[in-house]
């Protein structure tokens, strides 16, 4: 496997191309940014960690029945995934109120939601990634319906397989952010699941063990993502 072009460089990934055109390689780097990159830092070791807990998370989700982009981790800070094609819609899943939610509608962080809440936003940095609903994607022509309807069974199914993963390490899945590609006729699970996408709370404690840690200033963040890592590795 070659890697070839770069064709893509985010805040924490960098994609190549290979010589297969249905496969790309993905590079994890150690740049933290948050609130649209105007907080900016380098952590030792969090391109390594996200390589090894976003390989965890794909693998036990290909072992449940759910199609991801992950093909196999090539080195420390590389993965090799199925070249897709981004539809540029995050969508977020939420079990408990945090972030931008408690702030948009008053709810205390930490409240539990009576029903799993879907959103979603356009990735599009420029704009810091506005909400939108069903009526802007089909308007703006970024997914079809039945991608769509995919793309929502497969998000509601993802949390209930990884909520009971957690569960079982002491970890709560407050809320996460996923990205889907299509890839010859399929729409899959692609961008990353690491403490950079998801708020993972200890559940007796409730110390954060994820990029809030690094948001709100509050020190020990790579300390927390080793953690994590820590509890998925050591029983496996
Ligand atoms: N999230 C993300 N990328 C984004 C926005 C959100 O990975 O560009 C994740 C975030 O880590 C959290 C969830 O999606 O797990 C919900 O984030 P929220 O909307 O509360 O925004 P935040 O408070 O993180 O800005």
């Amino acid at each position: 496997m070659e890697k070839g072009k770069m064709i893509y460089e985010g805040k924490a990934k960098k994609v190549f191309k290979t010589d297969d055109p249905q496969q790309f390689l993905v590079e994890f780097k150690d740049d933290a940014t948050a609130f649209d990159g105007v907080k900016k830092d380098k952590l030792e070791d969090k391109g390594i960690l996200n390589n090894r807990l976003s390989a965890i998370f794909f693998g036990l989700l290909e072992t449940e029945g759910v199609e991801t982009h992950y093909v196999k981790t090539v080195s420390e800070r590389e993965m090799l995934v199925k070249s897709l094609e981004i539809i540029p819609v995050e969508v977020i899943v939420r079990n408990i109120a945090a972030g931008s939610m408690s702030k948009r509608l008053g709810l205390p962080e930490g409240e539990a939601l009576n029903k799993t809440v879907i959103e979603f936003s356009l990735k599009d940095d420029e704009l810091h990634d506005p909400m939108i609903n069903h009526y802007h994607i089909y308007a703006m022509d970024l997914a079809k319906a039945e991608e769509m309807a995919t793309i929502e069974a497969s998000a509601l199914k993802i949390n209930d397989i990884l909520t009971a993963y957690l569960k079982d390490k002491g970890i709560t899945l407050v809320d996460f952010k996923l990205e889907f590609g299509r890839h010859q006729g399929r729409v899959i699970l692609g961008d990353e699941i690491s403490p950079d996408t998801c708020r993972f709370w200890d559940s007796s404690s409730g110390e954060k063990l994820d990029k809030d840690r690094f948001r709100r200033d509050l020190g020990g963040v790579i300390e927390a993502y080793r953690e994590v890592l820590r509890r998925l590795e050591g029983s496996e």
